[in-house]
């Protein structure tokens, strides 16, 4: 049953029944993968399978009626662990792997093994990676860690070299679909959501999010208006990143979340332009891709494209994210202009 709640992702869960079968289970695994594919989900399930006290080790199936599967659902299982970068704290700190490499080497307090799971591996500060790699040379018995990145490239090699890799391929649009369906979205939503995330369920939810569109409306508004207040709108447009939380991780996370919407927004425009609309879209979004593209025309809007590409890199590199914002609106006005 358990494992049905996992959108996607077959082979890894197979190959991952065969270690567990096999009793070829690693120490260690690095979910890589980009934000909202499910890897954090499937890491979850993961440890209420190993530590199901109700189907037995040998199905690999968490029950999910017995007490261990209810205090994994809980947090409050005590040989399983799911930490990450704290809310206030730009780096994921040493302090944190110490906690939980103490929690590892804990003999377990109810069955045989014990499963922690490492959130925001991205963000680990250089002495929160080495106290890490001390663990991983180390793993103690019965313990399964699970590192979760959006990319082993990102991580330091002798930590990939310690961890099996699992990479995470993006989920068929169909299947997101019809999960978003059982989901608190908008039905008209669902095809659009589905669309525009990437094969990254989590980021179909994300982006469902009301008060990005009414961002999305404003930002029509701007790219509509023939004499636009740049200043103006990328005020805007930061305090609305800014109220995504104090630190950056959020921050940028939103940042990512908008540009997708232009980027969108423009693609709609694009394919108007060249007289090839899509099919899916209601009349009010047809009208204002329309509109656009006849303001703006294919080259335009292609440059626009190719400037909000490079904003997302920024955004990914950790560009100050008002720079980041300021000279996009104000390239945008340049290139209408
Ligand atoms: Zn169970």
């Amino acid at each position: 049953v358990s494992w049905r709640r996992i959108l996607g992702h077959e082979a890894i869960v197979t190959s991952l029944a065969r270690a567990v079968a096999g009793n070829r289970l690693g120490h260690a695994y690095l979910f890589s993968g980009p934000a909202g594919a499910g890897k954090k989900t499937l890491a979850i399930e993961l440890a209420k399978a190993l530590l199901c006290e109700g189907s037995g080790k040998a199905r690999f199936n968490a029950c999910d009626q017995c007490h261990s599967c209810a205090m994994i659902e809980a947090g409050t299982h005590p040989d399983y662990q799911l930490v990450g970068r704290p809310a206030d704290k730009v780096e994921l700190p040493i302090e944190t792997i110490r906690e939980m490499s103490e929690f590892l080497t804990l003999k377990p307090a109810r069955g045989d093994s014990k499963v922690a799971i490492l959130d925001d591996a991205d963000d680990l500060s250089i002495a929160a990676a080495n106290s890490l790699l001390k663990t991983l040379e180390e793993p103690p018995t019965g313990t399964v860690l699970i590192l979760i990145s959006t990319a082993a490239e990102v991580q330091l090699t002798t930590i990939v070299s310690r961890c099996q890799v699992v990479r995470f391929h993006p989920v068929p649009t169909s299947q997101i679909e019809q999960w978003l369906r059982s989901q608190d979205v908008d039905p008209a939503q669902v095809q659009r959501l589905a669309r525009m995330s990437g094969g990254c369920p989590g980021q179909a939810l994300e982006l469902a999010e009301p008060t990005l569109w009414n961002f999305r409306a404003a930002l029509l508004e701007h790219l509509s208006n023939p004499s636009p207040d740049a200043v103006a709108f990328a005020k805007k447009w930061v305090e609305f990143v800014e109220e995504a939380g104090s630190v950056s991780g959020p921050q940028r996370r939103r940042t990512a979340l908008c540009l997708k919407l232009v980027i969108d927004l423009l693609d709609n425009a694009l394919r108007a332009s060249v007289g090839a609309p899509d099919a899916t879209f209601d009349a009010d979004e047809a009208r204002a891709a329309d509109h656009l593209a006849k303001r703006l025309g294919t080259d335009r809007l292609l440059t626009l494209t190719d400037r909000c590409l490079e904003a997302s890199k920024q955004n990914d590199m950790s560009v100050q994210l008002v720079l980041v914002i300021e000279s996009l609106v104000d390239s945008w006005s340049q290139a209408v202009r």
